[in-house]
């Protein structure tokens, strides 16, 4: 093995479509327009148009995405807000930096997604809304989770960081993208994510015309026109240069999420028999576009597993090893351990493997023989 193993390949990823992103750049950089360029309504655009939403709006990151989303559904301090459990930090730090009460739910251990049937549980006259977090790469069940949103009156926003690109099959046979289907969508264009850009960016996504012009102005200052703020806002761009190189990677967002289903497909395959670990069901309510690939191991094995692998060569990650509520900053939210057992044994048991868009087979190849090796 020549070349080191990564989890994500971007270098090789950049190098395939190199001339395309390269004249995108050096055009955006031959133009001087380096904040809210041309490039920026352009990809803006073009993300509309691929989810078939009909609003889109750009900001700096995956993390700002959610704040502004709970801005502009004007959540005040003091409002409680559902997320689940077992999800990455930004779902719940701007929650709390809000001055909003983060409640916590348990998960579906195979889905990893929030467990919809414990949700009218913790719903109370302070709940102004649910984050679904459509983790790994597919969705959460939008259906069941928009059903009690409505009974009860409360705003969802979708955490759309790992799925950009995975469709929701409805009972009825339609579909809609992640994203598309809440009151509003959140997601993230880091680098390792399905549709990444060369460094920070973030959009929202909503079909309420009035709710996307709301985060608009919140994005800029709070500003529709220059220097007359009409609400407090933020300064969240998206940088020029990075919509620049994301209008050329979102042509080919589909062929990524065929190529990242391609290795799942053959680790799933590859995997299915060994006892001791567990392939998750995959829900039948949604398109899997693996931002991750992610096993269990049980009889606390995993990190043992997790070392064998190290040493010859294959790295992993553990995407979540500690659960929220019991995060050291969230302790004052009065969780214990015991309270999500589902999300707590996931943090024992979770492994991804490398999984990307430019994965080689005899790469691939080898990681598998030595996850069989593990396990024999
Ligand atoms: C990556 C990620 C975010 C935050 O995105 P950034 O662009 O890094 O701020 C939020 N939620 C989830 C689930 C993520 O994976």
């Amino acid at each position: 093995m020549k070349d080191a193993i990564q989890m994500v390949d971007l270098k090789s990823q950049y190098l395939k479509i190199k001339p395309e992103i390269d004249n995108a750049l050096l055009s955006a950089v031959e133009e001087v327009a380096y904040i809210n360029g041309p490039q920026v309504k352009r990809f803006t655009n073009s993300l509309k148009e691929f989810n078939k939403v009909n609003a889109a709006v750009t900001c700096a990151n995956g993390t700002d995405a959610l704040q502004i989303a709970m801005m502009g559904l004007g959540f005040k301090p003091g409002d409680e807000v559902i997320v689940p459990a077992f999800t990455y930090i930004a779902t719940v730090e701007v929650i709390a930096l809000l001055g909003l009460v983060p409640k916590f739910i348990d998960v579906i251990e195979d889905t990893f997604e929030l467990d919809h049937t414990k949700l009218e549980g913790v719903i109370s006259d302070k709940t102004v809304g649910v984050i679904p977090v459509h983790l790994f790469g597919q969705c959460s069940n939008m259906e069941a989770i928009l059903s009690i949103a409505k009974k009860h009156n409360i705003s969802v926003i979708e955490d759309t960081a790992q799925a950009m690109g995975a469709q929701y099959l409805y009972k009825d046979g339609s579909t809609a993208f992640a994203g598309t289907m809440g009151d509003i969508g959140t997601t993230s264009f880091f680098p390792s994510k399905n549709l990444g850009c060369f460094g920070d960016g973030g959009a929202l996504l909503t079909n309420n015309v009035e709710l996307g012009e709301r985060v608009h102005i919140i994005a800029n200052h709070g500003q529709r026109k220059k220097y007359y703020h009409e609400t407090i806002g933020v300064n969240s761009r998206l940088d020029t240069l990075q919509a620049a190189i994301l209008d050329v990677k979102i042509k080919y967002l589909n062929e990524y999420s065929s190529a990242r289903q391609k290795v799942a497909k053959k680790y799933d395959e590859s995997l299915n028999r060994l006892s001791g670990l567990i392939i998750p069901n995959r829900a039948n309510y949604s398109t899997h576009v693996f931002n991750q690939y992610t096993c269990r191991i049980g009889n606390g094995k995993r990190d043992e597993l997790k070392s064998y692998l190290q040493e010859k060569g294959i790295p992993t990650m553990v995407y979540y090893p500690i659960p929220v509520h019991l995060q050291e900053a969230y302790c004052t939210y009065g969780y214990n351990s015991g309270d999500f057992p589902v999300a707590e044994r996931l943090c024992q048991e979770v492994i991804s493997f490398p999984i990307h868009t430019e994965m080689k087979d005899n790469v691939q190849d080898y990681i598998i023989e030595n996850i069989i090796s593990f396990f024999n």
